[in-house]
């Protein structure tokens, strides 16, 4: 019999073990797809109540899930789980890597949304899922679900500008990281801001693709150009753009990028890297332009979490990279009704952003409890999120411009599109600074709808 790719995955990754050396006892539920390093007892949760929906990922799409999942019938039994002990997002933390903002302020407690939201938390790793057996395996424990969703969000891909070299791969994510998967990255990337002086020049890359947070590296560089120019910084922000032009919100970034920074910010459009060499500090282009960086975030292309291979309900394409294969109005795996996945895994081309996360969360958990009541769900049930956002233009005084949208279905291009969508990009004046105050607003609105 031929090996799936999950299986194939599983053979040459982590290395079978048998039943009897996890002391799992013949014809028990001891998994078949169990692995080294993975503990086969159950995970220290109470058991399950009623119907139990285990959700991976606390970020803004599983923790809205399973808030309101539970407000939608009390009596099913939600575990949340995430690798991490701290909440902290990625929205907002320019204006924190930019000293704006207080960590605080991005840093949130995932056991006070439990406690809020009378759902369990388990800080676990995901390491492998048996969809047969509807079993998750953690470095915890396993669990059991009757439902699943899987919402861990994105993994960088650096294929493009590595070609599978790991020692470069390595270097680049150590020296120069992203700093789009928030944590340790934020905090490398505020080390970076605090120690710019004269003469600095930071290279930000905006990568082609449907790449997390549009707006967020041109935000970022508007925020060092403005950290450099209250310091009295003589640098330069150098952003080197995949795409022909700004992706969002175009207008209000060119004029912001003139008007406020046309002393610091240089913005090369269509720019494809051919290479960079992390120790020299020198990125070449396609047409030979040679940029030498004192300091840098370099954003790659993204993909689906590799979480999504693992448990075989990835897209291999070159559009999805291992994004999710579900039905796009139900957020169903395709063949598999009892897993859901959403946020940024997913393939419709919605803005990868906490606040579509957050709007669709809601719409899934109505559904799951739907489906969870014996309801089948269908195109008639699919509802658009909506996308807000709001970036910073400068930190002091904090200025933001804005864009909304929701989605609707274009059946001649089988794809969706935006609907109902606007944009405010004036940042100067008091439209500016009532983008500013918004900003804030909107942060908190979400920090709320997550945790209280
Ligand atoms: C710098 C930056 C700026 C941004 N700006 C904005 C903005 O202005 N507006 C906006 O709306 N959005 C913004 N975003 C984007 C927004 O933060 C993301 O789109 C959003 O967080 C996606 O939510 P998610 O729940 O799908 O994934 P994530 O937030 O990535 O959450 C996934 C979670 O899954 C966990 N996980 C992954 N794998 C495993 C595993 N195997 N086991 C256990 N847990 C696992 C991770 O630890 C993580 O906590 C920004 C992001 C960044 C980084």
């Amino acid at each position: 019999m031929a090996l799936s790719r999950r299986d194939a995955m599983k053979f040459t990754g982590l290395a079978a073990v048998t039943a009897a050396v996890s002391g799992y006892a013949k014809g028990t539920e001891a998994p078949q797809s169990a692995a080294k390093g993975i503990l086969l007892s159950p995970a220290p949760v109470p058991a399950a109540k009623g119907a139990r929906v285990v959700i991976v990922g606390a970020g803004p799409s599983g923790l809205t899930i399973a808030k309101y999942i539970k407000k939608g019938n009390p009596k099913v039994d939600v575990v949340l789980m995430d690798k991490r002990s701290v909440f902290m997002s990625g929205f907002i933390s320019n204006l924190v890597a930019t000293g704006v903002l207080p960590l605080e302020f991005i840093t949130h407690d995932f056991l006070e949304g439990a406690r809020n939201g009378s759902y369990t938390f388990l800080q676990a790793t995901v390491h492998d899922i048996d969809r047969t057996s509807k079993t998750v395996y953690t470095n915890e424990g396993t669990l059991k679900y009757d439902v699943l969703v899987l919402a861990p969000g994105i993994d960088y891909d650096y294929s493009k500008w590595t070609k599978g070299d790991l020692e470069l791969e390595t270097a680049l994510k150590t020296k120069f990281p992203g700093a789009f998967i928030a944590g340790s990255e934020t905090l490398s990337l505020k080390s970076k801001i605090d120690n710019l002086e004269n003469g600095s020049v930071f290279v930000q890359t905006v990568p082609g693709g449907n790449y997390r947070c549009l707006p967020g590296p041109y935000e970022r560089s508007c925020l060092i150009a403005d950290y450099m120019k209250r310091n009295k910084i003589k640098g330069k922000v150098v952003i080197l753009d995949e795409n022909p032009n700004i992706t969002i919100k175009a207008d209000g970034f060119h004029s912001a990028f003139e008007k406020l920074y046309g002393d610091y910010i240089t913005y090369m459009p269509s720019t494809t890297i051919t290479s960079i060499d992390p120790h020299k500090q020198k990125i070449v282009t396609e047409l030979g332009e040679e940029i030498d960086f004192t300091d840098a975030s370099l954003y790659s292309r993204v993909r689906g979490n590799k979480l999504l291979e693992i448990a075989g309900v990835a897209k291999d394409s070159v559009f999805n990279k291992g994004e999710a294969n579900i039905d796009p109005f139900t957020y169903q795996v395709i063949g598999d009704l009892n897993v859901f996945c959403t946020g940024d895994v997913r393939p419709m081309g919605f803005s990868k952003s906490a606040n579509t996360a957050n709007t669709e969360g809601k719409i899934v958990a109505a559904n799951i409890v739907k489906y969870l009541g014996g309801e089948e769900l269908s195109r008639k049930t699919w509802k658009s999120p909506l996308t807000v956002c709001y970036s910073g233009v400068s930190g002091d005084p904090l200025r933001a411009i804005s864009v909304h949208a929701e989605y609707s279905y274009d059946e001649t291009k089988k794809s969706f599109g935006f609907a109902n969508a606007g944009t405010m990009e004036k940042w100067d004046g008091a439209d500016g600074l009532a983008g500013g105050k918004g900003l804030i607003e909107w942060g908190n609105g979400l920090y709320r709808d997550f945790f209280n």
